[in-house]
């Protein structure tokens, strides 16, 4: 039986993309070859690449409005120092809202100053900081939009006239945003996009060439912007699932659909954490993520109980991240609200039998 997955990323995709990634490592469209042992400059991966890029920008609503679409290797961790070396003359700032952000900083810092314009860490990231004042000197602001371990996210995106650049990792393509805010989005493809070893860049090419440092190839966004993502060889098979996924979510009415089943699943989960006297939240409730929620048992005794009850009923990964303890809910675009009301029938249960 296939389980409700519930896991933080890698996680859940859709059934049906499974399914015909599945199929494409044994043929790729009736060509007799599979996926992964064509040439990566064959014309069936080069119109993949192309299909990708482009509904990558189309989904994002950013099609036409200079931006280029970017899948590279190394996942959100090299867009930590890619970003700095693209962006950072003298002195950029980063909101710190989660273990993520803190790890971009500490790269960024390799390469000038950075200040943090505010941090949440003394509260154990519960929070999404929001009276600060940005500095006008920063040569960009960078802000990770949902952090996946806290279960916060941002819901007013900073107004600011620097450039700004966003770790999107684990909410891209799960609601609707004014996207063209953005100079820069890097998103790692294991939550909502495909398996990992892919990471989706999408960055304003006007917003480039602003650094006199020189940039090692591989580390230079407009290198690959004139390879058409192409600057060696892509992880094939990441990109053309999450080509699939990308199609997948077109074909179901974009973010503007998907957005509605994310804030029902979300509700419906907060509700019970809210009303169940058993459990409670862990982040701030303004600040909730509608992709990770977080929250722990009120009486740790009943921590056997309640894990046997979720296993028992084909529930997967919903233990917490170390830095938090208790439990984690990941509610990516693909999970089903079915699998949230599973979830949210044991919790209830519980309630009963306690
Ligand atoms: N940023 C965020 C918000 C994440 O959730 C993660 C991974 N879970 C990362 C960055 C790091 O991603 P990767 O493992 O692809 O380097």
């Amino acid at each position: 039986m296939k389980k409700h997955n519930f896991s933080a990323g890698p996680c859940i995709l859709p059934q049906e993309v499974m399914q015909k990634a599945a199929s494409a490592v044994i043929e790729l469209d009736d060509i007799g070859l599979s996926l992964i042992e064509i040439s990566h400059r064959s014309k069936e991966f080069v119109d993949i690449m192309e299909q990708a890029r482009s509904l990558a920008l189309e989904l994002l609503g950013l099609k036409d409005k200079g931006y280029q679409a970017l899948f590279l290797h190394g996942g959100a961790s090299m867009e930590f120092l890619m970003v700095a070396y693209n962006f950072l003359e003298k002195k950029a700032g980063y909101l710190n809202t989660g273990t993520w952000s803190d790890k971009a900083i500490k790269e960024a810092r390799l390469f000038g100053e950075v200040v943090e314009v505010a941090s949440s860490k003394d509260k154990n990231y519960n929070f999404i900081p929001k009276d600060y004042k940005i500095p006008g000197d920063l040569d960009y602001l960078h802000i990770t939009s949902n952090n996946t371990i806290y279960g916060t996210q941002f819901k007013e995106i900073p107004k600011t006239d620097l450039p700004l650049i966003c770790d999107m990792s684990s909410d891209i393509f799960s609601r609707q945003l004014d996207f063209s805010q953005f100079d820069l989005i890097y998103a790692g493809a294991q939550k909502n996009m495909g398996p990992a070893g892919v990471t989706l860049v999408v960055v304003k090419e006007d917003a480039l060439g602003k650094v006199s440092r020189k940039i090692p190839s591989m580390m230079d966004y407009k290198v690959h912007i004139d390879k058409d993502s192409m600057f060696n060889t892509p992880p094939v098979f990441p990109v053309y699932t999450s080509m699939l996924t990308l199609q997948w979510l077109k074909d179901l009415g974009g973010i503007a659909a998907i957005k509605e089943v994310n804030e029902k699943k979300a509700q419906l989960l907060y509700s019970e954490i809210d009303l169940n006297p058993l459990f409670k939240g862990f982040a701030a409730k303004e600040d909730r993520s509608n992709m990770n929620a977080t929250f722990t048992l009120a009486d740790e005794k009943l921590k056997d109980t309640f894990d046997a009850m979720w296993k028992e009923a084909g529930i997967n990964g919903l233990n917490g991240h170390r830095s938090v303890g208790g439990y984690r809910a990941s509610m990516y675009n693909a999970l089903s609200l079915e699998s949230v009301g599973v979830l949210v029938d044991i919790m209830s249960d519980l309630e009963r039998k306690a």
